[in-house]
């Protein structure tokens, strides 16, 4: 960690498994606070269905001023039936909205790795998927899902017509490329940028702009790639790529994907930072997939989603690589060691609860600590 300072961490569990999984990745943020040196001071607040049971809301004024004055956000998971009548706008997944828009999370990182344990629960071969490991970094706050003017209208004939407008303000683009090329150069110093310069105006200038920053930076392997052949490309040959930095349609498409190509939900973290001043970078972290409503309360949810978005809360927000390295050491170890929560089970395989994948996980960090001690 670059500071001594106590790292404030907001937790939000949310609904459904959310509880659940936050609570086990809290013993993981218990371990590293007493064995590796960490000062986290940990606060706490309601989120989706929770709060909306609550206080009306999604994310009260009162959660939202506290996420503002912390270093980072662990988020679990939100929705559930018992809220899938209310109107858009005040649903449980309001909620995580609120805070990327209401923060300026303007870069949202989704890994796609592979576990060479799992290697079977890919719709893949393993030799394109073994050892994969793709960082994609999609722009968050911007794009078709903002711009105005948007809207259905119907005309006198009474045929409708719908509009979406996809805008970027260059430097919307040049900031997410700043992340995306910091990233770049923890990992293999390449990036490739997606776009459809070839027929979008905004396309055009999204790969002006990210030529110009890989000018800026030739440390980094700058490419570029249209976003119909990276689809294909990730599906074909996807260790190809170190870095994919794209907007926020092509983002979230692609990194559904790129996730989908290491088939398991219950393992893939993700963030949404972004710089604050001093180079500190706030985030929101949490796992991929939702609130898992056929699950909660059997205590049988994978935890390791959680648990390594927990790593890279360690990596990016508290400049923890060492021990997010050792996080992700103890998972793959767990992993290879056999345990298996029920959603990553092969048929006929043992398995164990939410809180024996975690008793593997803090087994395996005590065994590596102890090592690097020797
Ligand atoms: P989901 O991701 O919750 O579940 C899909 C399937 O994956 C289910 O069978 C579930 O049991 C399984 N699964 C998910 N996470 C798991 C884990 N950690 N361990 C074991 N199995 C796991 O998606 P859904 O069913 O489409 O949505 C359920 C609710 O979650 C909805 O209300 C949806 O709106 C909400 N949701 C929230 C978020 C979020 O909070 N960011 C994201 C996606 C969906």
């Amino acid at each position: 960690m670059k500071n001594d300072s106590a790292m404030k961490l907001l937790v939000l569990p949310g609904d459904g498994i959310g509880p659940e999984i936050v609570d086990q990745t809290l013993r993981v943020v218990n371990w590293f606070t007493e064995n590796a040196g960490l000062t986290i001071e940990i606060d706490y607040g309601l989120a989706g269905g929770a709060s909306i049971d609550d206080c009306g809301v999604p994310l009260s004024d009162e959660v939202f001023a506290k996420a503002k004055a912390s270093d980072a956000v662990l988020f679990g998971a939100v929705g559930g039936p018992k809220w899938d009548a209310l109107p858009r706008a005040s649903r449980p997944e309001m909620g995580i909205l609120r805070l990327r828009k209401g923060l300026d999370l303007y870069a949202n990182l989704r890994p796609a790795i592979s576990f060479s344990a799992l290697l079977g629960a890919s719709a893949l071969r393993p030799e394109i998927v073994r050892d994969l490991d793709i960082l994609i970094v999609r722009e968050s706050t911007a794009g078709v899902y903002f711009g105005e003017p948007r809207g259905i209208v119907t005309s006198a004939d009474g045929a409708r017509a719908a509009t979406d407008t996809q805008a970027y303000h260059e430097n919307e683009i040049k900031r997410v490329c700043e992340v995306a090329f910091e990233l770049a150069r923890a990992r293999n110093s390449r990036v490739c940028s997606v776009d459809k310069a070839n027929v979008m105006e905004t396309g055009a200038l999204w790969r002006a702009v990210t030529t110009e920053f890989g000018n800026q930076n030739p440390d980094i392997e700058l490419s570029h790639m249209y976003a119909d052949n990276c689809a294909m490309q990730l599906v074909r040959a996807p260790k190809q790529f170190d870095v994919i930095v794209t907007d926020n349609l092509f983002g979230d498409i692609l990194s559904d994907q790129a996730a989908a190509l290491t088939g398991s939900l219950g393992l893939l973290p993700s963030a949404t930072i972004a710089h604050g001043a001093a180079g500190q970078k706030f985030g929101v972290y949490e796992p991929i997939h939702g609130s898992a409503p056929d699950i909660a309360g059997k205590g049988i949810a994978n935890p390791i989603a959680t648990i390594l978005s927990f790593a890279m809360c360690l990596r990016i927000s508290l400049d923890a690589s060492r021990e997010a390295a050792l996080l992700e050491e103890a998972v793959r170890l767990a992993l290879s060691g056999g345990i298996r929560t029920p959603d990553i089970a092969a048929p006929g395989e043992k398995t164990v609860s939410s809180a024996g994948m975690t008793d593997a996980i803090l087994s395996r960090l005590n065994d590596l600590s102890l090592k690097r001690e020797a």
